[in-house]
């Protein structure tokens, strides 16, 4: 297994959610005036959020489908001991591929 793919599968999802943790830690901790000019900032920012989410989006289905690809052809050596498929972030330890549970 490359390094870089148990570096995404471990940080992808909790760096999500520092970084909307911080977003929302900035509009809390500004108060009055200044919380509604944090805000009309982030939603100016939102464009390059929504762009963001839309460029991790795209490189998350590319993996995926690298993956798949790497599965197909056999070059996969996942965790799941039916199909060596990767088990996912959201699925836990059930196997992506064939739905087996890997743990
Ligand atoms: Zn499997």
């Amino acid at each position: 297994m490359f390094e870089i793919e148990r570096y995404f599968k471990l940080f992808a999802l909790p760096v999500f959610f520092i970084a909307i943790g911080l977003i929302g830690m900035t509009i809390m901790a500004a108060d009055g005036l200044r919380a509604i000019a944090v805000l009309a900032h982030v939603v100016r920012m939102g464009l390059f959020i929504s762009l963001g989410v839309s460029v991790t989006g795209l490189i998350w289905m590319g993996w995926r489908l690298l993956l798949l690809w790497r599965w197909e052809n056999g070059k996969l050596e996942g965790d799941c001991h039916n199909c060596y498929g990767s088990s996912g972030l959201l699925q836990g330890p059930k196997c992506m591929m064939c739905g087996n549970r890997t743990g």
